[in-house]
């Protein structure tokens, strides 16, 4: 805790000058920022640190395991969705990037499948990206004796889901991501060996009227070696 204490401390003496202006055009203007991010707790991933992003940049929802879950999910579980609905409907953001990463501990508990008692929370936050471990069973059993090239499959699927199939989940107008067309976007950080982040190009952004997700993304953080056999 001391830690933060300084840090706060040292970011008022030493740095705040440095983004005096901005922040005050901030106040003055109210945010406006372009993308809304969502990535994984980690503490590894720091969105404005791996973007150069500045303050009034980025709208940062960080969740375990960067899930989006599915608009009909309702309640306690998804409060992601209320922050989407937020930074589209209110902020105005015209991007959502769903950013994952490189040896994710929500990946490899999806993957593995076994749910403690001790955390009821975590368990059925985590069932929210089942799909993806189906997926991952289904389309990627040649990986199935490499557990690390299937926790980078995960990662990589898991960013693509809300981007290719979201849209389609719930049907009714009004209650699923088709109301934001081509909002969305997916990337992977690495951030071993590399430090790079992996974009997924979306060839249906701002293009597709009805919202309908692509299924063509390049899978392409470890290349063929991920491909699933087609
Ligand atoms: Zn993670």
């Amino acid at each position: 805790m001391q830690k933060l204490i300084d840090g706060v401390h040292k970011f008022r003496d030493e740095e705040f000058g440095r983004y005096k202006s901005l922040f005050k055009r901030l106040s003055r203007q109210g945010q406006n920022p372009h993308t809304l991010f969502i990535t994984c707790s980690d503490s590894r991933v720091l969105a404005e640190l791996i973007t150069q992003s500045q303050p009034g940049d980025l709208f940062v929802v960080k969740n375990i395991g960067n899930i989006v879950p599915p608009a009909n999910v309702v309640g306690s579980t998804n409060s992601t969705a209320a922050a989407i609905e937020f930074a589209v409907q209110s902020v105005g953001v015209s991007d959502v990037v769903v950013c994952g990463h490189s040896q994710c501990g929500a990946m490899t508990a999806l993957l593995e499948n076994k749910p403690s008692p001790d955390s009821p929370h975590l368990n059925q936050w985590l069932e929210i990206a089942a799909p993806v471990r189906t997926l991952i069973e289904n389309n990627y059993s040649h990986l199935k004796k490499d557990s690390q090239a299937c926790i980078t499959a995960a990662g990589e699927e898991n960013v693509l889901f809300p981007v290719e199939k979201l849209p389609n989940v719930s049907g009714r107008p009004g209650k699923t991501w088709g109301r934001f067309p081509g909002a969305f976007s997916a990337g992977v950080f690495q951030n071993q060996p590399r430090g790079k982040l992996f974009p997924f190009n979306n060839p249906k952004k701002k293009t597709n009227s009805s919202g309908v997700g692509s299924t063509n993304f390049p899978r392409t953080l470890a290349g063929k070696k991920l491909k699933p056999p087609s």
